[in-house]
């Protein structure tokens, strides 16, 4: 069990890490995953607003126990399209939108609440198999399929990258990242619901590789808690 001391401590090296590794300003997501709510609340207690889930369920449990607090919910799972209706008004963003259809019902409930939704398009840039996303080749047909998507706001790009014991190995995946973010920031006029803000990239055995890639939003959990 970790105590409230050792969380703090690990989130101040964190925080130093993305002093020291990154280019822009970048923002820590605690990936609360499997993790309880009294560690939630010790890190809630850090000055911590910003928690990602990655299962609908577990998700809204949290919300509702944390209801009064003022927390940013980021959803970086794969979602189910019937799960949708059930995190449409509590998501601060959604990190992994990862096809059309998924596009199609979050556009559609939001508009049912008259609400924006902010979203990231999940890259598979390694193309694995086992990784859900976008392929690269297939990002410029995704963009113009839900480009008149009025309730949905892209505002960047998130990646998982492959697990690799040298994680040196990321940097590529991120440099490819950061490319395509710098290009999709250039049709920002063509496409009026793209609005170029989050580059999302970065967990525990990666995040200062992808910080120095040019990451602004790492999402990272076992350095905070330990392993899961
Ligand atoms: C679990 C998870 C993370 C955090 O991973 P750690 O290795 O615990 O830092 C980040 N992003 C996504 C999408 C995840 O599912």
């Amino acid at each position: 069990m970790e105590k409230t001391e050792d969380i703090k401590y690990k989130l101040e090296l964190i925080e130093k890490n993305i002093e020291n590794h990154s280019k822009n300003k970048s923002k820590l997501v605690v990936v609360t995953k499997t993790q309880t709510i009294d560690k939630i609340t010790e890190v809630y207690n850090c000055g911590y607003r910003d928690f990602g889930e990655n299962k609908v369920q577990e998700f809204i449990e949290k919300y509702e126990y944390f209801k009064n607090k003022e927390i940013n919910w980021h959803m970086i799972g794969h979602i189910q399209r019937n799960k949708v209706k059930y995190i449409i008004d509590k998501v601060y963003l959604i990190h992994s939108l990862d096809s059309i259809r998924l596009a199609e019902e979050i556009n559609k409930r939001a508009k049912q609440i008259d609400k924006n939704v902010n979203v990231l398009i999940q890259l598979n840039i390694s193309k694995e198999e086992s990784k859900y996303g976008i392929l690269l080749e297939e990002l410029d047909e995704f963009l113009e399929k839900i480009k008149g998507f009025s309730n949905l706001n892209i505002k960047g790009l998130m990646t998982m990258a492959p697990y690799y014991s040298d994680p040196e190995e990321t940097r590529i995946i991120f440099k490819k990242m950061h490319d395509t973010y710098t290009s999709l920031k250039n049709k920002e006029d063509v496409f009026e619901n793209l609005k170029m803000e989050y580059l999302s990239m970065g967990m525990t055995n990666d995040y200062n590789i992808a910080l120095e890639e040019g990451s602004n939003l790492i999402r990272v959990g076992r350095s905070i808690f330990g392993e899961r």
